[in-house]
């Protein structure tokens, strides 16, 4: 008989355990408490810009095994575009400077060595002052490992760590940090390549899940959150929702893929982050200049990183707690006038749209770090997966497809009665 797995929440953590599960011949049943699967991963059609817009742009590298892995598997690998090389132009609105940072293809981080591919004004020993950041235990904040200033810290260093850690670099966690350098940076150019899903995130890595999902016979419900859950002796016994309730037979296994706070009230006791950031994104109806790269990196403005997609510009800005109860029309202007700087463009205000996620990530400080459970709980059935959960990596995609992986992995292990 086919062994059942429930899997509450379809965002991408859901997604990738249930692609696992119902390749290895499971029984899917996927729960989602809203309307549409993505969770803080997804796409949407925009009114004020008349465009199907990302909630957030997401940022893809190369080095991003799992989550590549997680687009192939669902037969959307080449949906993740990006340049042939590792290359990342930059401009400092402050002096108008612009360069590129050259990772190269290579697997080791030879463009260290070569001055012209480095950020300007920066030598080897600056790029070695940034070890203690690759051996720095979970306790230790970033700026207590590495020098917060200086022109690698602000040409580099300050853009990659805000965009991962989504905090102000030195108050976060130093071993995060180092997963993500020892990852990308000293992985070399092959690891770098940044990576998007220019047709939109649900098109890419959302909505061809969900086709497969229910080709393989899964179930997927919409609007069904889990209220509680009844336990049977160290067991989950039941789900239950609003108005139905579902029995969990003994052999049958669930996973818990939702965001820190539900997973708190649905499991009470249950250690989780409590502090989380927002990021905030603007979306402007713009044809962007035929040779601009997909991104440029901005630093010394509000904006952080510029996006160029067909009929439109987009800016992400991380840590952005001080922008949330801004006024909107304000906040659209000041984010155009530096996305006319950096882009080379002028013109008034196009259709814009912005999109403020208060609590885009967790609190990637070591505090927070600390608050991170593995994906095992108490009860036997019952497995935990999310970007919040311990995967040794901030908030990414990349960490949501490991933990739902690991989390699968988990119920494929458990010994059968
Ligand atoms: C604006 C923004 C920009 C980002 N940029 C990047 C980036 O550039 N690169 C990158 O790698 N990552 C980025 N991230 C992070 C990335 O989006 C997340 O790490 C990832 O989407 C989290 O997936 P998840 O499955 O862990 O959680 P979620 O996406 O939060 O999914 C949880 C799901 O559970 C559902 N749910 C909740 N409670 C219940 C319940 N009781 N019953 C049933 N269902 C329930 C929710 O509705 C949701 O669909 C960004 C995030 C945001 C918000």
């Amino acid at each position: 008989m086919q062994k059942i797995v429930h899997i509450i929440g379809a965002g991408i953590s859901g997604l990738a355990a249930a692609v696992r599960l119902a390749n290895a011949n499971y029984s899917v049943r996927l729960h989602e408490a809203t309307q549409v699967a993505g969770g803080r991963c997804r796409s949407y059609f925009d009114a004020a810009t008349n465009l199907t817009i990302d909630n957030g742009n997401h940022l893809l590298l190369s080095g991003n095994r799992a989550a590549v892995a997680y687009a192939r598997a669902i037969g959307t690998e080449a949906g993740l575009v990006g340049p042939k090389r590792a290359q990342f132009p930059f401009v400092d609105l402050t002096t108008g400077q612009r360069w590129q940072l050259d990772l190269g293809d290579s697997r080791l981080p030879l463009w260290l060595f070569d001055e012209a591919r480095r950020v300007p004004d920066t030598g080897l020993l600056d790029y070695l002052a940034l070890l203690p950041l690759i051996w720095a235990g979970r306790s230790k904040l970033v700026g207590d490992a590495i020098r917060c200033e200086g022109t690698l810290y602000q040409r580099l260093v300050q853009p990659l760590l805000l965009a991962a850690l989504n905090v102000d670099p030195p108050e976060g966690s130093a071993g995060l940090a180092g997963a993500v350098v020892r990852e990308t940076l000293l992985a070399g150019g092959q690891a770098c390549r940044p990576l998007i899903a220019r047709e939109g995130l649900s098109a890419v890595l959302v909505e061809p899940a969900i086709k497969l999902l229910r080709d393989l016979g899964a179930s997927i419900q919409f609007g069904h959150e889990v209220r509680e859950f009844g336990m049977s002796g160290t067991s989950v016994g039941e789900l239950k929702f609003g108005g139905d309730t579902v029995a969990i037979a003994p052999d049958d296994a669930v996973v818990m893929a939702v965001p820190p706070r539900p997973a708190a009230s649905l499991l009470p006791g249950l250690k989780t982050p409590s502090k989380f950031r927002a990021i905030v994104n603007a979306h402007f109806r713009f044809d962007p200049p035929r040779d601009m790269p997909p991104i440029t990196g901005v630093v010394g403005g509000t904006v952080e990183w510029l996006f160029a997609f067909p009929q439109r510009l987009s800016v992400t800005v991380s840590n952005a707690d001080r922008l949330v109860e801004l006024p909107r029309e304000e906040l659209a202007q000041t984010i155009w006038r530096d996305v006319c700087k950096a882009a080379g463009v002028q013109g008034e205000l196009p259709p814009w749209q912005i999109v403020r996620e208060r609590r885009a990530t967790f609190e990637a400080t070591p505090e927070q770090n600390a608050l991170r459970p593995g994906a095992s709980t108490a009860h036997k059935n019952l497995f935990l997966a999310g970007d919040w959960t311990d995967t040794g990596l901030p908030a990414t995609i990349e960490g949501s497809v490991r933990s739902g992986a690991r989390a699968a992995d988990l119920v494929l292990a458990r010994p059968q009665r």
